[in-house]
């Protein structure tokens, strides 16, 4: 790949957009008033299948896809100030979220059309919940050094292994599971994994709770033993799942998430700021804020490179780590404008205190999950040539 400088132009939001944006920010607001969620930060760790599907009937998940697949042929920059509005909102949206974001791009770009035809439209209505099954207890940053294998037998296949770090496997339907159908080759790492859906109802799945930081199960360790998985669960070619995962993980790592989880918590920092916050403060508020703006243009002009048909891998990369940094500077900044003895004046009702804890707890979990900050910066430097 030759590659020497970053493609981020500035684009223009189209005028129509704004009429979109206001109809979700109603939509929301409506649904705080009813109680339906509360504003949290990392909200998209919040699993909530009815408000999913109440997303859904708005015609929010699978926006950009074919219509006759349940989609709504909408485009990509219409996606992203939909996602970007729930995020920044705190909504509850992890059911559909992996779902909506790379595994329907990745059956519309590999898939068969049996499969499109079964899994698209449900998840599409909010009615099939998908969880990635990649990494392992030894292969995170390696996957192509995953062991959990797939043997064929008549009519599909036989999976042994385990996979770890699974986020939302005790509540998908489904998962896309990566393992390796031939063995390890030295030579050539990436060949030989190939991509599967496996219906997490199958015989010989056991799924465990790990309990994170937080104190949440939100992630687990998922054993296989002997599952068997049809034939025509089959992603695309037997063999070419690298491929396919790259793609992959650049839809994974594009989008406002990596940089909307602590958004709540500035919007609490600047209200408590008021007017006229002491120099130091309004510094430190100042920076938050323009590198917020930054990272909103940025993940924007990934949107409309998506939206050309380009597979931005390294501009991804980039935003996801500067978002990373960001999502942990908010709580850290938070902490030293608003310290402890202004906090705990806070009135009891005030939500600010429990919302920057959780902020503080979920924020060394960002530049790990979705590819660790030394992989993506090796992305970053791998395209700009340096090595
Ligand atoms: C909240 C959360 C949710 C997750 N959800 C999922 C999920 O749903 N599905 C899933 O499959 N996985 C999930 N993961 C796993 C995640 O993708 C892995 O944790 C991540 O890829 C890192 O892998 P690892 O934990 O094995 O660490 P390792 O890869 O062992 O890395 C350990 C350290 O070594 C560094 N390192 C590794 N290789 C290199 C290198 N070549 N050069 C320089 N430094 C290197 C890393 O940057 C890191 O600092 C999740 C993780 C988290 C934290």
């Amino acid at each position: 790949m030759t590659f020497t400088s970053f493609s981020l132009a500035d684009i223009e939001m189209p005028s129509h957009i704004e009429a979109l944006r206001e109809e979700v920010r109603a939509f929301l607001r409506s649904e705080r008033e009813a109680g339906t969620y509360v504003r949290e930060p990392a909200g998209w760790d919040r699993y909530d299948a009815a408000f999913s599907r109440k997303v859904a009937a708005r015609g929010w998940i699978g926006m950009t896809w074919p219509r006759q697949y349940g989609g709504h042929e909408r485009t990509t920059l219409e996606r992203y100030v939909v996602t970007e509005e729930l995020l920044a909102a705190g909504a509850p949206v992890r059911a559909h979220w992996l779902a909506d974001r790379q595994f329907g791009p990745l059956l519309l770009a590999a898939g068969s059309e049996s499969q499109k035809r079964t899994y698209l439209p449900r998840i599409a209505a909010g009615e099939c919940f998908v969880c990635v099954g990649m990494s392992e207890p030894d292969s995170g940053s390696d996957l192509a050094s995953i062991r959990t294998s797939a043997v064929a037998v008549e009519g599909g296949w036989r999976v042994s292994g385990r996979k770890v770090w699974t986020s939302y496997a005790h509540m998908a339907h489904i998962m896309n599971l990566f393992a390796r159908t031939t063995p390890f080759d030295s030579n050539n790492r990436h060949a030989g994994v190939t991509q599967f859906i496996v219906e997490l109802n199958s015989p010989g799945i056991s799924i465990r709770p790990i309990i994170n930081l937080a104190g949440d199960h939100d992630f687990n360790e998922v054993l296989f033993d002997e599952v068997f998985v049809p034939g025509e669960n089959v992603i695309g070619d037997v063999g070419n799942g690298w491929k396919q995962v790259s793609g992959e993980l650049t839809h994974e790592r594009a989008g406002s998430e990596r940089w909307l989880n602590a958004y709540g918590v500035l919007v609490h920092l600047l209200q408590s700021a008021g007017a006229q916050p002491e120099p130091r403060a309004a510094e430190r508020i100042g920076r938050l804020v323009s590198h917020l703006w930054t990272l909103h243009r940025m993940s924007f002009s990934l949107a409309g490179l998506l939206n050309r048909g380009i597979t931005p891998h390294v501009e991804a990369a980039l935003v996801k780590d500067l978002g990373n940094q960001f999502d942990q500077d908010i709580p850290e900044t938070a902490r030293a404008v608003l310290q402890e003895e202004d906090r705990a004046c806070l009135p009891a009702d005030d939500r600010f205190n429990a919302m920057l804890d959780r902020a503080l707890l979920y924020a060394p979990s960002y530049p790990i999950r979705g590819g660790t900050r030394e992989i993506l910066r090796g992305i970053i430097a791998r395209g700009l040539g340096l090595r």
